[in-house]
């Protein structure tokens, strides 16, 4: 443990935030992994299979890349970390990957995971391929429809889909449903939690594996730009773990203004969105105190956006407490800016970036900077998963 003031305390929370807030059948899974997590990253066995696997099977490390024509467009020198080239296409390989060493030390021999993209469902059915282990995703039976391609990856690489059928029909009714299934099964399935959100210790094992971001992110700052801190960092937040990873070393780091930028869908007010930091209030989601889209009554509201990524009515813990000590600013950017802020990025560097990530770029437009200023923008995901949506939104 540290003695930040943004890192998670003994008690499993971040200020007012985070915690285990569990079923008591759930008790003893949490119990082990709150136990055992840190001992067993911190083997050196464990460290040098996960920077193995990060290297040669991921690719890291992702590189910094200066883009040149996106920089004179907003007046400020700005990189992009380019964790769409990671294998699986997106941020959260380094997370599952982490997860499943883990799983294997502890003896388990069943994955299960949620998902709402796809993306960390094709990320968690990777790793199970890599290492042998059987997987169970949990979907709900509406991103199931608008997130196919990855689908058909999942089965293709061995992966057991389940529909989540109640509420929403989205990721939160996802996320129920995989909850429900590890309280069934306690002993032998480890799950493969894909975001800095749930129970202590999950927020904070999910950042240690995502925190290669930003390890990398400062020695490659330093190379190229001859200080290791850069002005700003901004990443899209959804639960928060790539914008955690692109945090974790900065958060101390006073002098780094610390961005999210959350979905606004139709417009923060029109009932159509999910800024959770701007529309939430405290409350227990998925086994965590955070910030929670809710109505009067604490009925958890349906979120949206544009993309099933950022689709989520809360955020991690960490999050919630670093809005509420205004160490990190958080933007919200709508349906309509993320995909302008996507379109050009394509025109301007010639990367599509995934939606989720497009509405970082969309907080670009919104900020003021100086022309000396160094900007980090973590690019999250690339765009492949979502062509039909860009091409359905060029033609209205
Ligand atoms: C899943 C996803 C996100 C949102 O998840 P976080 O935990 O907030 O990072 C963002 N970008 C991409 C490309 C994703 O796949």
């Amino acid at each position: 443990m540290s003695n930040s003031r943004y890192q998670v305390n003994e008690r499993g929370f971040y200020g007012n935030f985070g915690g285990a807030y569990i079923p008591e059948m759930l008790y003893p899974n949490i119990k082990e992994l709150r136990e055992r997590y840190l001992d067993i990253i911190n083997e050196s066995s464990f460290q040098e299979e996960f920077q193995q696997l990060l290297r040669d099977y991921v690719g890291r490390p992702s590189p910094l890349y200066f883009a040149k024509r996106l920089s004179e467009r907003y007046g400020a020198k700005i990189y992009l970390k380019r964790e769409d080239l990671n294998h699986t296409g997106a941020h959260k390989v380094n997370n599952t990957l982490g997860q499943i060493l883990l799983a294997k030390r502890l003896g388990k021999e069943k994955i299960i995971a949620e998902t709402g993209a796809g993306q960390h469902g094709v990320a968690t059915a990777t790793v199970c391929a890599l290492m042998g282990m059987e997987c169970i995703v949990y979907m709900g039976e509406i991103d199931i429809e608008r997130q196919r391609p990855n689908v058909e990856r999942m089965k293709l690489l061995g992966t057991k889909v389940v529909a989540a059928t109640c509420g929403s029909k989205t990721l939160k009714d996802a996320t129920n449903e995989a909850m429900r299934h590890w309280i069934n099964h306690p002993t032998d399935t480890h799950y493969i939690i894909g975001s800095v959100v749930g129970p202590h210790p999950f927020p904070d094992m999910v950042a240690r594996f995502q925190a290669v971001i930003s390890e990398e992110m400062r020695w490659q700052l330093k190379e190229k730009t001859g200080s290791e801190n850069p002005d700003y960092i901004v990443a899209c937040v959804g639960g928060g773990s790539n914008a955690m990873g692109a945090f974790y070393h900065y958060l101390d780091e006073l002098d780094v203004q610390l961005i999210g930028v959350e979905a606004a869908g139709l417009g923060l007010y029109s009932g159509e969105s999910a800024a959770t930091t701007q529309l939430g209030k405290a409350g227990i989601l998925h086994g965590s105190k955070t910030l929670l889209m809710q109505t009067e009554d604490g009925q958890v509201v349906e979120p949206y956006s544009i993309s099933a990524g950022l689709d989520y009515p809360g955020i991690g813990p960490v999050h919630a407490h670093l809005y509420e000590t205004t160490r990190a600013a958080f933007y919200s950017v709508t349906d309509a800016e993320a995909m302008e802020a996507g379109l050009l990025l394509s025109r301007t560097e010639g990367i599509i970036p995934a939606i989720e990530t497009a509405h970082a770029l969309g907080a670009l437009e919104k900020m003021e900077f100086e022309p000396n200023d160094v900007v980090v923008l973590n690019l999250s995901g690339r765009g492949d998963k979502d062509l039909q949506t860009y091409i359905r939104y060029k033609k209205t």
